[in-house]
């Protein structure tokens, strides 16, 4: 078993005095320690530190024996005792932020391994695909480095898959249908294209023989994995034998409370979801009678109230851009979206930093839609991309089904949600408070929530002009979030049946069914991550409407906005805390 304690730390922590003040010394002790923190997490996770763009254990693989969990489990406990060593309170605000994300790393990282277990549940989490594909793919090195760490991390291949078996009992049969596909898909990484580098590489005849056999071998060891759960698992999978994918209340409780970092329990945030969705239904009643005359004329709108309103998204949704045009309409938006939060004072945009639209690149394709690229932590100064994926493979009748969806409303709101002032303007102010602890460790309810709540501000701010028909969209879109939390919640705490999950979102959703059918299997799949966008959405609404009341006539939104972007993307739970001390100690929210 490895050793951790760095004698270094430990003496520059003893070192330091006992004042009631943040100190200087105190956060300087703190910064030594976040860094030596960080390279012992990259030495123990080399597969998650490539991923980051972190290269120097590129030709490690860990073999996720009880050995490598052993060694996880002392990690912890090991930089538990010594995070124990600082005083939070004497730490500055981006420190004490810090300090709490590590201590909640550290043990989650505990609870995966001695309750959650889902390496014993889970055969999808066996998985080389991404790790080679990028050693492979990418040219962050040079190829013959890169084909040099690779032959070194194919060696651990076999090990790596004995221990997957080993540890595998009692899966579930969804994750051990998804792990088989996953890693046929897998295979794919050591077809033709590794043996074209291999071929075009500066290596010497004998490394490139052996190199290409090791692929060979790992392709095989890949795909008898595969073979393995498919031949000798699945079948024996039913529903006596195999686990439930349903997590269940206690394990979905503490995942939620270790993953959103949330002041809210998983229960009251489902209770909220509830409520909410009532609020919204009554909001789109009220619209829909509103534009119902402008619409329909002397057709008599339906009794039923959600019936009412799924006709008038029905007919809103029609108007949407042509295929062709779908990427300039977007690239047309951002400086609109841009001039709107600058003309009404609604958060400060860092013009040096501005954002590239392009067509999404084809290893990212697969599924259409808009996402954001940013740039790692160790490559702060790269672009960030507004990917769009591209409408050309698809037939007219699709594309016409994607078009509606995303129609002239709901286009405007993923801009938002998207770019401005949503994801892309919290991650310019996150890389300004650079914190590499944030960074890693960012919290994904914060995020999410960030950027469902500046649709709502937006619109409340009056873009869009208050048009009612707008708002509708948006109310459906917000409705996706809050459904999402009650499917996540109710699927696995509650039994919920796959006719009650649809009718939810079918019926009160007002989702298609195709849309619904893969969110149904996406929330077979994983718990929790589905209630980030809500519960991070309510959080921060909640917060703000705190500090309204709390300053008054005082209350500005940029100041708010931009102090509560300035602590980086750390859990709304920390930095309510942090700001309202703030608030309180009389440093005003300063333009
Ligand atoms: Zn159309
Ligand atoms: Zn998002």
């Amino acid at each position: 078993m490895k050793k951790f304690i760095i004698p270094f730390i430990a003496i520059v922590i003893t070192s330091c005095g006992n004042s009631t003040k943040p100190t200087e010394s105190q956060d300087k002790t703190f910064d030594v320690f976040k860094e030596a923190f960080v390279e012992e997490l990259w030495k123990n996770n080399p597969e998650w530190a490539s991923y980051n763009g972190y290269y120097k254990y590129d030709s490690v693989l860990s073999v996720p024996d009880d050995n490598y969990r052993k060694a996880q489990l002392s990690f912890s406990s090991v930089w538990l005792d010594l995070l124990k060593k600082f005083d939070v309170k004497l730490l500055s605000s981006s420190n004490k932020t810090d300090y709490l994300m590590i201590e909640n790393q550290l043990k989650s990282n505990e609870f995966y391994i001695n309750e959650f277990k889902s390496y014993e549940w889970n055969p999808s989490n066996y998985n080389l695909g991404e790790t080679f594909a990028k050693m492979i793919n990418e040219q962050y090195a040079p190829l013959d480095e890169r084909l040099k760490n690779l032959y070194k991390r194919l060696q651990k291949v076999d090990a790596y898959y004995a221990a997957a078996k080993t540890n595998i009992k009692q899966p579930t049969i969804v994750h051990t249908t998804l792990a088989i596909s996953q890693n046929r898909g897998a295979a794919e990484v050591f077809g033709a294209a590794v043996i074209d580098s291999i071929d075009k590489s500066g290596l010497t005849a004998q490394e490139k023989v052996d190199l290409k056999t090791a692929v060979e071998e790992a392709k095989e060891a890949v795909l008898g994995y595969s073979d393995w759960l498919e031949k000798d698992i699945l079948p024996t999978l039913n529903e006596q034998t195999a686990r439930s994918f349903r997590l269940g209340k206690e394990l979905f409780t503490k995942k939620f409370d270790y993953e959103i970092t949330s002041s809210y329990s998983a229960d009251q945030i489902y209770n909220k979801a509830l409520e909410h969705k009532k609020n919204l239904h009554s909001e789109m009643a009220k619209l829909t009678k509103q534009l119902w005359p402008k619409y329909f004329k002397d057709k008599i709108m339906p009794t039923d109230s959600l019936l009412a309103i799924k006709e008038m998204i029905g007919v809103l949704s029609l108007k949407h851009v042509h295929r062709d045009s779908f990427q300039f309409a977007i690239e047309k938006q951002i400086p609109e979206l841009t001039a709107f939060v600058k003309d009404k004072d609604l958060l400060y945009l860092d013009p040096s930093k501005p954002l590239v639209v392009r067509v999404e690149p084809a290893y990212m394709q697969g599924v259409a839609g808009a996402s954001i690229s940013s740039p790692g932590p160790y490559e702060k100064n790269a672009n960030t991309y507004y990917n769009v994926g591209p409408l050309t493979g698809y037939s007219p009748e699709a594309a016409e089904s994607y078009l509606r969806e995303y129609n002239h409303y709901m286009l405007q709101i993923l801009n938002i949600h998207e770019a401005i002032p949503g994801h892309y303007a919290q991650l310019v102010y996150s890389n300004q408070s650079p914190s590499i602890i944030k960074s890693i460790l960012g919290n994904g309810a914060m995020v999410e929530g960030w950027a469902v709540y500046t649709e709502r501000m937006m619109l409340e701010e009056g873009y869009g002009n208050n048009e009612p028909e707008m708002w509708l969209i948006y109310y459906k879109w917000n409705l996706r979030a809050t459904c999402n939390t009650i499917l996540d919640y109710s699927i696995h705490t509650a039994n919920m049946s796959e006719e009650d999950a649809m009718k939810l979102m079918v019926n009160e959703g007002f989702q298609q069914e195709k849309e619904a059918a893969n969110k149904w299997k996406r929330a077979n799949l994983t718990q929790v991550q589905l209630c980030s966008y809500f519960t991070g959405y309510r959080e921060i609404y909640d917060f703000r409407e705190e500090v309204k009341m709390q300053q008054g006539d005082n209350f500005k939104l940029k100041a708010f906005h931009e102090k509560f972007l300035s602590y980086g993307s750390a859990p709304v739970k920390y930095i309510r805390e942090l700001m309202l001390e703030d608030l309180k100690e009389g440093s005003q929210l300063a333009n």
